[in-house]
C-alpha cells in the first residue's frame, strides 16, 4: 500500500464491537482482566489501545518492526539512553537539538555514562574519537540549526563494526523526507510534538527500532519508568498523522519560495539549508532523503536585525519548535539553544531560525520584507 493510503487506512478499532471509523479514545487506566486469559490490555501504563494504533503508524511509516510512543520527545531520548549501562561511551552530534545536549551534559555523568561531541560529518573524527566502551552514536542529520549533513549509511556501518547501535534524531524530517532504519540505523526518535502530530497541540515522542532485542528492551524501559504517551495525547498524534504527507509536502514547496526570497535579499548573509547546491552535504543528502524540509536557518551578520525580524514579523509567530501548521521564527541562541553555554556553540548569536507553516506563501514572503525594512538599520 502506498503511503498516502497507508496514513488514512488501517484498522481504527480492532475488536471494537460498534465499528468505529475512527480510533476510539480509550480514556482508562485499567482493563477488566480474565484470570488465565489472554489480557492484551490491562494497565495503560503497560498499553493502551489508543496508543498502540498511532505505534503502528509511526512504525510503518518509518519501515520499523515496532514504535514506542512516549511523554515527549525528551523521554524518548532518555528510553534509548536507557539501554546503555554504566562505563559506556556514546559519540553525539555536536549540532544537536538544545534539549539533547543538556540530556547528554547534565545528566550521564551521574549514571556512569561518558560522551563524546563530534562533527559526525566528518568520518575520520569519528574513528577518532571511537573507544571500546562507544556502544551508541547519536545524530541529527539534517542537524539543527545548521543543517549539517551526516552520512546515516556509513555511521551505521561505523558502529556495527565497533558493536555499537546508531541512533538517528528524525525529528527534522520526518519519515515522510528520511527513513533511516532502511539505511541501517538500528534506532529512530522523534518528538512527535513537531511534524507528527503537526499542530502543535501536543508534546510526544517515539522510538522506533527494527529488532526483537531492542524491541523487548524498549517495552520493558517504557512500562517499567512510566514514560509512556497517555491515551489523549496518542489520539491527537494519530489524528494529526493523518495529514502528515499533505502537511509536509504544502510546507516543503512553500519552504522553497521562501529560500529563493531570501537568497536574493541583501541583508541576508548565509542560507542554511540542504536546498543549495553550495551547501557541503548537498549530494549526500539528496541521496538519503526525498526532500530538504521545512526549516531555513540564515544569518544577517547583524543582531540587532535579526532581533528586529524576529519582533516585528507578524504572521511568523516568535516561538521555539517547528512542523506546525503556522510558520514560526526564532532566535536559536536566545532560544531552543538557550542553555548551550555561548563559547560551544557552532553557530553565531545573529541566526534566525523559520519554520515554515502552511500559509500562503506570498503573504509570508511579504511578513518578513515589512520586518527587513520597517525601521532604519
Ligand atoms: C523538539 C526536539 C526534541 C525534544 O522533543 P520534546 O517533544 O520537546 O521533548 C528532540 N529532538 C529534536 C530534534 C527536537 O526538535
Amino acid at each position: 500500500m502506498n503511503r498516502w493510503t497507508q496514513l488514512v487506512h488501517f484498522d481504527p478499532n480492532p475488536g471494537d464491537p460498534h465499528s468505529p471509523n475512527t480510533t476510539p479514545l480509550y480514556q482508562t487506566s485499567t482493563f477488566a482482566q480474565t484470570l488465565g486469559g489472554d489480557n492484551q490490555y490491562d494497565y495503560t501504563r503497560s498499553g493502551n489501545p489508543t496508543r498502540t494504533i498511532v505505534e503502528q503508524q509511526i512504525a510503518k511509516l518509518e519501515e520499523g518492526k515496532a514504535a514506542f510512543a512516549f511523554s515527549s520527545g525528551m523521554a524518548a531520548l532518555n528510553a534509548v539512553i536507557g539501554l546503555l549501562h554504566t562505563g559506556d561511551h556514546i559519540i553525539a552530534g555536536d549540532d544537536l537539538y538544545g534539549g539533547t545536549h543538556r540530556l547528554l551534559t547534565k545528566r550521564l555523568a551521574q549514571r556512569g555514562l561518558h560522551v563524546s561531541f563530534v562533527d559526525t560529518t566528518n568520518l575520520s573524527a569519528i574513528a577518532q574519537a571511537l573507544k571500546p566502551e562507544t556502544r551508541l552514536i547519536l545524530i541529527e542529520t539534517p542537524s539543527n540549526p545548521l543543517q549539517k549533513i551526516s552520512s546515516i549509511k556509513a555511521l551505521a556501518d561505523v558502529a556495527h563494526s565497533n558493536d555499537a547501535l546508531l541512533a538517528v534524531d528524525n525529528t527534522f524530517l520526518s519519515p515522510w523526507i528520511q527513513q533511516p532504519l532502511l539505511l541501517g540505523a538500528d534506532i529512530v526518535i522523534h518528538s512527535g510534538t513537531k511534524h507528527l502530530s503537526g499542530h502543535g497541540d501536543v508534546t510526544a515522542g517515539v522510538v522506533i527500532v527494527n529488532n526483537a532485542d531492542l524491541i523487548a528492551q524498549c517495552a520493558f524501559i517504557q512500562n517499567a519508568e512510566g514514560s509512556a504517551l497517555a491515551p489523549f495525547e496518542s489520539w491527537l498524534l494519530l489524528r494529526g498523522l493523518k495529514t502528515l504527507g499533505l502537511r509536509i509536502e504544502k510546507q516543503q514547496r512553500t519552504t522553497a519560495q521562501i529560500i529563493s526570497y531570501l537568497q536574493n535579499h541583501s541583508h541576508v548573509k548565509k542560507i542554511y539549508s540542504p536546498a543549495l547546491a553550495d551547501h557541503p552535504g548537498a549530494a549526500l543528502h539528496a541521496k538519503q532523503a526525498k526532500g530538504n524540509g521545512t526549516l531555513i536557518s540564515f544569518t544577517t551578520d547583524n543582531l540587532a536585525l535579526s532581533k528586529q525580524l524576529i519582533n516585528k514579523t507578524q504572521l511568523f509567530v516568535t516561538s521555539v519548535s517547528f512542523g506546525s501548521l503556522s510558520s514560526l521564527i526564532s532566535l536559536p541562541g536566545d532560544m531552543s539553544h538557550a542553555s548551550i553555554k555561548s563559547e560551544e556553540r557552532n553557530f553565531n548569536a545573529d541566526l534566525v531560525r523559520l519554520s515554515i507553516g502552511i500559509e500562503d506563501p506570498q503573504d509570508l514572503i511579504n511578513d518578513l520584507e515589512q520586518a527587513f525594512y520597517c525601521s532604519t538599520i
